[in-house]
């Protein structure tokens, strides 16, 4: 069954919609298929293209390193699926490098054993001399100092961000999956005896269904809405007591590339390097003024650019200052008349980058200035939901993790099909009046 576009007319049911064509909807809708093989069985609901939404604009990184032993099972996982097809996903499995600051130590030294504990090979350098070495060796011109751990995940890397979609896409229409796009959904039409969906809307007509999945990025908010679902959770906290908070924050990713050669950060054996992921509480100054730019804990994390413009990374993100039915999702990433990069994101990165080794300063002038970025829709805990809501609507809310998380699909697909998943578990809904919370760490990242 090949891909549809809006002109084609929308079918009247199926057993399961998929709204969203990005990741979660698309590995979701690919690993059903392989059980629900019928045409017409599923279909997936785009409201513009695939990869359009965030899964098309990530920075495409895939690790391990999560403070949350849960989370880090569930990546242990998405990346065995990523290593399942290499070339389709245009995976590279570089590694991945997190550099961490004397505050970060301790966090960082029990993911390494809990990395193997779960076998996810890694190795672990302490001591700010052994680093420098460490790093020397693998870059010579490294000079980022104050550095007192590196944790080298041999596993993970990062993907092409829009063929890795193209690549689900086309895994789940040669099973059968019709992948309609320009088709909005709208809302959702409920039985008359329970609060189960028994079809969704959409700007083309109504699809009656059996089961829904959301998938919906940044546009959770969106469909959470259209549910009816409350507007604030209850957290239990540590002291036992309640409190409210607003079901949704967003936030803004900080994202772009320094136009440098495309070899221009291989290592000092020509391979292509790790990922490079670099925390700091040394002072950071201004690669071109010199001035202070912080003297608080920052990070910033690098890799080359995968259509070859240079080098792309990002630094933590901001958070939108606003109630979350106020923020405009739409027109998303690079087409957001609000939400783009601003010089002050540019000029910390590029001095950042000059920090950490000797071959970019001097070079923060040749940042490539344009649109860059996204939003983000963090959870009351910033930490995904997958879970079921009113029986049959499968909600994958990431919460930002999730371009990395190829494999939550896969979990999904066989929750539906009966079976629940020990590794979807620790993200239920619940968990918040409940006080089960993911551990926090020292990171300035809300994602780590
Ligand atoms: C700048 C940036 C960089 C990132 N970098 C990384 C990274 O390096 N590694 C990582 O793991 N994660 C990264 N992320 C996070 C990651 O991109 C997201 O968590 C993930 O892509 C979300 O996938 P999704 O399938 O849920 O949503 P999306 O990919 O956003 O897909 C949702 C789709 O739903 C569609 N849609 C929305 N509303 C409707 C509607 N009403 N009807 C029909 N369709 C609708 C949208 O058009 C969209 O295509 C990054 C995010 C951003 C913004």
């Amino acid at each position: 069954m090949k891909n549809k576009d809006v002109s084609m007319s929308l079918p009247t049911k199926a057993k399961v919609v998929i709204i969203g064509g990005g990741i979660h909807g698309l590995s979701t809708a690919w690993k059903l298929s392989e059980t629900y093989k019928n045409p017409g069985d599923i279909v997936v609901l785009e409201k513009k293209d695939t990869a359009a939404g965030a899964s098309g604009i990530a920075c495409g990184v895939v690790r391990n390193n999560y403070f949350q032993p849960a989370m880090r099972e569930l990546m242990a996982h998405s990346v065995s699926v990523w290593e399942s097809d290499p070339k389709a996903f245009k995976y590279n499995p570089v590694g991945y490098l997190q550099i961490s600051p004397e505050v970060m130590h301790e966090d960082v030294a029990s993911i390494y054993e809990q990395q193997k504990a779960i076998g996810y090979e890694s190795e672990f350098i302490e001591g700010e001399k052994d680093c420098m070495n460490y790093m020397k060796g693998i870059f010579d011109d490294w000079q980022a100092q104050g550095i007192t751990s590196i944790l080298h995940e041999k596993k993970g890397g990062y993907a092409f961000n829009k063929d890795s979609i193209k690549a689900l896409e086309n895994k789940s229409t040669s099973n059968g999956v019709q992948v309609m796009k320009g088709v909005r959904v709208t809302g959702f039409k409920r039985g008359s005896n329970s609060k189960a969906v028994t079809g969704v809307e959409t700007d083309k007509g109504t699809i009656d269904c059996e089961q829904v999945v959301i998938g919906a990025g940044p546009w959770a908010r969106d469909f959470w809405n259209m549910l009816e679902l409350p507007k604030t959770a209850n957290i239990k906290g540590k002291d036992g007591k309640m409190h409210v908070t607003d079901m949704w924050t967003y936030w803004m990713l900080q994202e772009g590339v320094i136009g440098v050669e495309p070899d221009f950060l291989k290592t000092n054996d020509g391979k292509q390097p790790p990922v490079v992921h670099v925390d700091s509480t040394a002072p950071l100054y201004s690669d071109k003024t010199k001035k202070l730019i912080t003297d608080k804990i920052w990070g910033i994390y690098y890799k080359p650019d995968i259509e070859g413009l240079g080098v792309q990374g990002g630094t933590s993100p901001y958070i939108v200052k606003k109630h979350f039915d106020k923020v405009n999702v739409d027109p998303y990433g690079i087409e957001s008349p609000e939400y783009q990069t601003t010089d002050a994101f540019s000029e910390m990165w590029c001095s950042a980058l000059a920090h950490c080794q000797k071959r970019f300063e001097g070079k923060s002038d040749l940042y490539r200035k344009g649109p860059s970025g996204g939003l983000g829709c963090m959870t009351p805990d910033s930490f995904p939901i997958f879970d079921r809501f009113f029986e049959n609507v499968y909600m994958i809310a990431d919460a930002n993790h999730g371009y990395k998380m190829i494999g939550v699909g896969e979990l999904v697909a066989k929750e539906i099909l009966g079976t629940e998943s020990d590794l979807l578990k620790p993200f239920r809904f619940n968990r918040y009046e409940k006080g089960e919370l993911h551990p926090t760490s020292n990171s300035p990242f809300p994602w780590s």
